[in-house]
């Protein structure tokens, strides 16, 4: 099984700067791309500068989406499960205030709030903090009809991400996956998110229309629409949308969009499967791991890929963004779930 993370920043490039002399800047650090450069000399009747446009070239390859494939074995989706499963354990048999690890915090957005209230025992009053969505209801073939799966008992059904949460720090967990808060993020500070969650959007739509054979979608214009829709339920607040409602702003996301699929659409054959949520059974075991993977592929050599995907508002440095997440379990583990699981409904 192949595990291929793709990655992508879905912010608007700059435009080069023009200098006072009427030329362009040829400053290797700024975060333009080949074709704003060239544009910009176009439209300021500028000589190229061939060297400059080459590490342009260079830097557009990695600084706005980037590929990484490696090989799941199967020794490795085992060692997967088997830390999952101790970690289910370890969930289900946890104190109902689970201890902190201020080890931790330092890189932890809940810093404030557990510096504040380390007991948590004021949290229903803790600031911009909302209720999460409750867990969704997940259902599976039994025999001929679709049972479903309780969700109330703590550590029996999991996800990576809830995983994930437990094995940063356990109160976390019990914030983020048990009693399902949410920070409240606003302004520009919600920016990266909401980029990163209508890139995500804009990857499924692409990822439909291509299971479908469909046209490809406008992805420009359904931004807008969602954009004005988030606004309007309050999802994001005036500021964030003004920035995002930008031109320069959607173009980059959907831009984005249109590099991340295309990587992972790389050699690919045929799309099997995308957000589908699969479900296994523990071995050994009555629980449950649950996840969703972004996209299951079959290769054109035959191989079986699990993408997913990743974005990212901070680091131009893509290829070393792939390597911090080559350890990281969560693929492992879709790769598992579709290996040994199940679809689940
Ligand atoms: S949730 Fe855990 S890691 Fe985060 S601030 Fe609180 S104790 Fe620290």
């Amino acid at each position: 099984m192949i595990i291929r993370y793709v990655f992508g920043r879905p912010v608007p490039p700059k435009h080069p700067t023009v200098l006072k002399n009427g030329k362009i800047s040829h400053n290797k650090t700024a975060d333009t791309t080949a074709a704003l450069y060239r544009k910009a000399c176009e439209d300021n009747d500028q000589p190229i500068n061939e060297e400059y446009l080459d590490l342009l070239v260079a830097n557009d390859t990695e600084k706005w989406a980037w590929k990484y494939d490696m090989f799941g074995a199967s020794d490795t989706l085992s060692a997967a499960l088997y830390d999952a499963q101790m970690y289910q354990r370890a969930i289900a048999t946890s104190s109902p205030l689970p201890p902190k690890n201020a080890f931790a915090c330092d890189m932890c957005g809940w810093r404030t709030y557990c510096e504040a209230d380390p007991m948590a025992t004021n949290v229903e009053n803790w600031d911009a903090v909302k209720q999460g969505k409750p867990p969704a209801t997940i259902k599976i073939k039994y025999g001929r009809n679709m049972k479903t799966i309780k969700r109330d008992r703590k550590g029996f059904v999991v996800s990576p991400s809830e995983l994930r949460n437990f094995a940063k720090c356990n109160r976390q967990w019990l914030l983020e996956s048990h009693w399902r808060i949410q920070r409240i993020y606003e302004g520009t500070k919600s920016l990266p998110r909401v980029r990163g969650s209508l890139t995500h959007q804009c990857l499924d739509d692409l990822g439909k229309a291509k299971m479908d054979n469909s046209d490809s979608p406008d992805l420009l214009t359904t931004l807008r629409l969602k954009v004005h829709d988030m606004l309007s339920k309050k999802d994001i607040d005036e500021e964030a949308f003004a920035a995002l409602i930008e031109p320069d702003s959607l173009q980059a996301i959907a831009d984005t969009a249109i590099r991340m699929f295309a990587l992972a659409m790389d050699g690919v054959e045929e799309v099997i499967e995308h957000e589908q949520r699969r479900i296994l059974k523990m071995p050994g075991s009555k629980k449950w791991l649950h996840g969703i993977p972004d996209a299951v592929v079959r290769l054109s050599n035959g191989q079986i890929a699990v993408v997913e995907y990743k974005t990212t508002s901070s680091t131009k440095n893509l290829p070393g963004l792939a390597d911090r997440y080559r350890t990281n379990p969560a693929p492992h583990l879709y790769a598992a779930l579709v290996q040994y699981g199940s679809k689940s409904f």
